[in-house]
């Protein structure tokens, strides 16, 4: 007799959205985490359901790019050195997927997967009773140099013929949509079929009340290790052992720290992303705008106005990095003008895969343990998809769509 139909590891977008799916579906559900729901990566992000964001972080604009990039000190890609020497797997392997050709398979994997984001993610927020915090204004991309944009031409000229719309704006314009911006404009891209959600973990927390409301159970503690056996797992659970159906592996950037989970052999990296909170100036803008030569996202939301991005490719324990903080600080002044000191600030670790895809699908050595993470610059978005998709894994069920391109066992390059 199993306690669990399912076992789910991890509270983020991502757990919290297979939980509540598979709880749906009438399944029996246990969902773990040390941590409040919410409150890792899934909770200081740019607030942005981003399905226009197909374009991995990898590729040949990138490439071309590093040298400069690395080199200069005003950079919104920053790379330990010491790490990246210790982790040359997981770096080589970022690098061959910047290749043209591996670019662009990547982009159409993750445009079919979010393609389908909305219908993952919409269930869940009429489920919670969340409408309230999303919001319908789009996201606006600003290039304030005329390098950065032709940089970008490509990837938006793939954007077209997959279909996702956008409409392009000139300075005049993006500046009527936008008054407060600050920096100068060359071009702008408004994509305005994009939400954002005013607090996303407060709607992850709406999503946990509902799980719980539908009979779910959680508890507050750490999972250490699952063993898998022909018609189980045995998952261990704080200090004590329960037997479910499956288990899904929902940790985000630290699933590979579970032991026989699986994920402890797949080349998993963090991408380190901060952001700042102007708890007075969330009136500054009205939609998420992205400053692409800077390299991060500029939110309006419930907190105020937040700074959130930056890629810091570090250890996962490597201590918070002031220089990337204060890099914020002064290019949040350049894009909106003066700002205040800000009100709080955070380090959030984006769980990424060299190729930038995530792994979703059955643990290659047992079908009892499912993998869901790995989802980089765009868990937000694709959470209530995942959840979706481990809902029909879970009830032994193949989904509606092909999730081959990011089984675990594919090849990362
Ligand atoms: C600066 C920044 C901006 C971003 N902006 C956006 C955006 O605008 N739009 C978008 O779509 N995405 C965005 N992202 C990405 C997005 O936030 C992540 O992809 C997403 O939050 C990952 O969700 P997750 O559930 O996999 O991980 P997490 O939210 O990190 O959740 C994992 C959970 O697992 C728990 N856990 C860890 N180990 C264990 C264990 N052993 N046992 C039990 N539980 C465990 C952790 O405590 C944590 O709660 C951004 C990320 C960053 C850093």
């Amino acid at each position: 007799m199993q306690d669990f139909d399912l076992v789910v590891i991890g509270a983020g977008i991502v757990g919290t959205a297979s939980a509540l799916w598979a709880q749906k579906r009438g399944l029996k559900v246990l969902l773990c985490d040390p941590n409040p729901p919410g409150s890792g990566t899934s909770f200081g992000n740019a607030c942005t359901l981003a399905t226009y964001a197909v374009m991995p972080v990898n590729s040949p604009a990138v490439l071309r790019a590093l040298p400069r990039l690395l080199l200069r000190g005003d950079s919104p890609l920053s790379v330990d050195l010491m790490h990246a020497l210790r982790h040359p797997r997981w770096m080589l392997s970022f690098l061959a997927n910047c290749r043209p050709a591996r670019s662009e398979y990547i982009a159409r994997q993750l445009a079919d997967l979010m393609g389908h984001a909305d219908a993952g993610l919409n269930p869940l927020i009429a489920e919670a009773g969340a409408e309230d915090l999303i919001v319908n204004r789009g996201q606006l991309t600003v290039w304030s140099t005329k390098a950065g944009a032709e940089g970008d031409k490509q990837g938006l000229s793939f954007r077209k013929a997959l279909g996702i719309p956008f409409d392009v704006l000139g300075p005049q314009e993006t500046r009527a949509l936008e008054p407060g911006l600050n920096l100068p404009i060359h071009a702008a891209v408004h994509y305005h079929a994009a939400r954002s959600v005013r607090d996303p973990q407060e709607l992850i927390n709406r999503m946990h009340r509902r799980f719980l409301a539908l009979g779910g159970q959680w508890r507050q503690a750490r999972v250490s290790e699952i063993r898998a056996h022909a018609t189980g797992v045995e998952v261990a659970v704080g200090d004590t052992r329960m037997d479910a159906g499956r288990a899904v592996i929902a940790a985000g950037a630290h699933a590979g720290s579970i032991k026989g989970s699986g994920a402890e052999n797949l080349p998993l990296g963090t991408e380190r992303g901060y952001h700042l909170i102007f708890s007075q100036d969330g009136h500054r803008i009205t939609r998420p705008v992205g400053w692409a030569e800077g390299g991060f996202y500029a939110v309006p939301m419930a907190q105020g106005l937040r700074l959130a991005g930056t890629v810091e490719i570090a250890r996962l324990s490597a201590p918070e990095n002031q220089g990337r903080l204060d890099y914020i600080a002064r290019k949040g002044a350049a894009m909106l003008g003066a700002l205040p000191a800000p009100d709080s600030h955070w380090l959030g670790f984006r769980p990424t895969l060299p190729d930038s895809m995530p792994v979703i699908g059955y643990a290659p050595h047992s079908d009892r343990i499912i993998h869901a993470f790995g989802h980089q610059h765009v868990g937000l978005t694709l959470g209530g998809i995942t959840g979706r998709i481990v809902a029909d894994l879970a009830e032994g069920r193949l989904p509606n769509m092909s999730i081959a391109a990011f089984a675990s066992n594919r090849r990362f390059v």
